[in-house]
């Protein structure tokens, strides 16, 4: 027996005929770049989250990018991130030119840890660099919690980016993940909550201007056409057929959401007392991106992992290496106090197969190898 970790097949199957026609219209059309499903999908991406302006780009990892040169970012700038994250949180910001100073997170929320950000901002400080922005992930599909990291980012003139790339449409104090931050990114890279059939991103924002400086830069810093250029910018756009694929996913979202919270049920359910399950704080919703859980040492993860084999299911381990000990990562500075909670999170955390389309059936199964 195998099975998928995210089953796209299943739900390709639910919407192959939308999709079909979705993509003939295109072709029909002819307008790969910029086509009016680009501006439709951004419409109803914008009326999901509740967010006032919605840009389209390329991947996720652009729309990180594309957040920083907005707020104008430069070299002497520290940006606060996790550690225990994918690259592409980090990466960014070196790119730009500014100096990545790495954040421990919350054993229970895998999430940026407050007071860890604290002192990470006080030696951004004596380093004497000035700490421009914070990247909190949603890290699983788990809001951030951002009541305790604004008040402080705003104390210290810091803005947020909310890096939203696996938790896009979760549920935060009755709002949803999109207007949270200054700017929200998000990715459809196709294993994401919401993912397309090849790279995609999105930027949200409140404010005017940060929308319209994202929007010159994503067009090689356009002005008031293409061919006027009054910046620096990039090629990140998202293509046509994406959009027309992404607006099929859009509409059964919320559903695939709801499904979510069935499977991490069944998964607290059968794995209680076993493992430590994932929390989610009172006034949340995740997505369910991951669903992770946490062995008591790595010995019992490789153990896990190997019943898990033996049985066709697979498990992935994210992450196994936090970022500030990675090798492009290692100079860079971080929270004086060190990072024990991700240095620890890389050793036990184990992803089980997480998909809106896992039956009950399937899942026990699941449950069984591991138990
Ligand atoms: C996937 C991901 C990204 C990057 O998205 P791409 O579309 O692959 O560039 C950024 N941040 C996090 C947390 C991610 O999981």
């Amino acid at each position: 027996m195998t099975m998928p970790f995210i089953d796209l097949a299943a739900q390709q199957a639910r919407i192959r005929g939308r999709l079909d026609s979705a993509i003939a219209r295109v072709l029909d059309e002819g307008a790969y770049i910029m086509g009016p499903e680009v501006k439709q999908f951004e419409e109803q991406l914008g009326a999901f989250c509740g967010a006032k302006h919605t840009l389209s780009c390329a991947n996720g990892t652009d729309a990180l990018s594309l957040a920083l040169m907005a707020l104008g970012v430069k070299a002497g700038d520290a940006i606060l991130v996790p550690s225990f994250t994918f690259a592409a949180t980090a990466e960014v910001v070196p790119f730009i030119g500014a100096t990545p100073v790495f954040v421990d997170v919350l054993p229970d929320t895998f999430n940026m840890d407050v007071e860890s950000f604290k002192r990470a901002i006080a030696h951004a400080k004596a380093e004497g660099l000035n700490p421009k922005a914070v990247i909190p992930v949603d890290l699983f599909g788990l809001a951030a919690d951002f009541d305790a990291i604004i008040p402080v980012a705003r104390e210290n003139g810091i803005a947020v980016i909310d890096d939203a790339a696996q938790g896009f449409g979760a549920g935060y104090h009755g709002r949803t993940v999109g207007s949270i931050g200054d700017i929200t990114t998000t990715s459809f890279f196709p294993a994401k909550p919401l993912g397309c059939y090849g790279d995609g991103g999105a930027i949200f924002t409140e404010d005017d201007e940060l929308a319209a400086l994202i929007d010159s830069y994503r067009i090689h810093g356009k002005g008031s056409h293409k061919y006027d250029n009054e910046r620096i910018g990039m090629n990140s756009r998202l293509d046509t057929l994406q959009a027309a694929i992404l607006i099929e996913k859009l509409a059964i979202f919320p559903d695939e959401i709801e499904e979510r919270q069935n499977v991490a049920r069944r998964y607290a359910e059968g794995l209680k007392g076993r493992y430590e399950t994932p929390i989610v704080p009172e006034g949340l919703t995740s997505t369910w991106a991951q669903y992770t859980i946490k062995t008591k040492s790595e010995a019992e993860r490789a153990e896990v992992q190997e019943k898990a084999k033996a049985a066709g299911i697979p498990t992935a381990i994210y992450y196994p290496i936090p970022l500030h000990a990675q090798t492009a990562f290692r100079s860079y500075p971080r929270d004086p106090d060190g990072l024990p909670v991700s240095d620890d999170l890389a050793k036990r955390v184990i992803s089980l197969p997480m998909h809106p389309y896992l039956g009950a059936q399937v899942q026990e199964k699941v449950i069984e190898a591991v138990v």
